[in-house]
């Protein structure tokens, strides 16, 4: 189901009642906070990428930490701020499901499901999330081959939801300089053997708040249908991912780059 073999033309996302879309011409952008910490800092960060042109607010209400003893998200309550900043900004909400149980309380707010890296091959919630009739923005894994990622979308669509978004979010190498090494070269690869969009997370991709714009134009550059951004007005204070965390100065900035690129296009 993933393969151009079965579909030769490419799958574009649509959002009733709005002009954004994923896949296709258009350049689609995702940005907000790793984690929604608060309704003050959601609404902040969400009203400074709206105005800079987002179509999508992401924030993590459910998150998958090294450390259980780090922060766990807001669960719930994050997903109610969400709502509200999808009601006053128009902006489409993705949010991450990290097991079958936080899995019915996205489907009930968010617009997109998000599957992390660590679970992409977590057979059974990629299973469950196919039974919704909600986008499904599929990360990654870490140490997942072409093959292994397409194959954990075709999860997804053996069980009828056949609007995936695959994500390319870094993978583990030696190097040292960046968190993780972001594999542009698997966007162009991806599009050879299937029809579904594919965006990248330059802010997981390297760790690295220097290196987000400079990777974010990359990808636009090499076809990606999109990017997710990590954007917080207080990264300094951050409870999750505040060093790879831009401000919005700066994706105001990334908006503009990435969008003459996209043009040229
Ligand atoms: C995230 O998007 O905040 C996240 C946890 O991403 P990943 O699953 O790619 O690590
Ligand atoms: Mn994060």
């Amino acid at each position: 189901l993933v393969s151009r073999d079965v579909k030769d033309e490419d799958t574009i996302i649509r959002f009733p009642g709005t002009n954004a879309s994923i896949g296709g011409r258009d350049l689609a952008v995702i940005a907000g906070p790793c984690s929604i910490e608060t309704r003050e800092q959601a609404f902040a960060v969400a009203e400074q990428v709206a105005a800079a042109g987002a179509q999508f607010f992401r924030g993590g209400a459910y998150k998958p930490r090294t450390s259980p003893y780090a922060f766990q998200g807001l669960g719930e309550e994050a997903l109610k701020i969400m709502a509200e900043i999808r009601d006053k900004y128009g902006l489409r909400i993705v949010t991450e499901a990290i097991d079958t149980e936080a899995l019915e309380l996205v489907n009930d707010y968010a617009d997109i499901i998000q599957i992390g890296a660590r679970n992409m091959q977590n057979y059974s919630l990629l299973r469950a999330a196919g039974k919704k009739r909600k986008p499904v923005l599929l990360k990654r894994g870490m140490a997942a081959t072409l093959e292994e990622f397409l194959m954990a979308a075709e999860y997804i669509m053996s069980e009828g939801n056949y609007e995936v978004i695959l994500c390319e979010r870094g993978v583990r190498t030696f190097a040292e300089h960046t968190r993780f090494t972001l594999d542009l070269s698997v966007v162009p690869a991806v599009q050879r053997l299937s029809h579904l969009p594919i965006v990248v997370d330059p802010s997981h991709g390297t760790g690295k708040r220097n290196k987000v714009i400079a990777l974010s134009r990359a990808a636009v550059a090499v076809g990606a249908d999109g990017l997710i951004v990590e954007v917080h007005h207080q990264p300094d204070k951050a409870l999750s991912d505040g060093a790879q965390s831009i401000y919005p100065e700066q994706f105001t900035q990334l908006m503009d780059e990435a969008g003459q690129i996209a043009q040229v296009l």
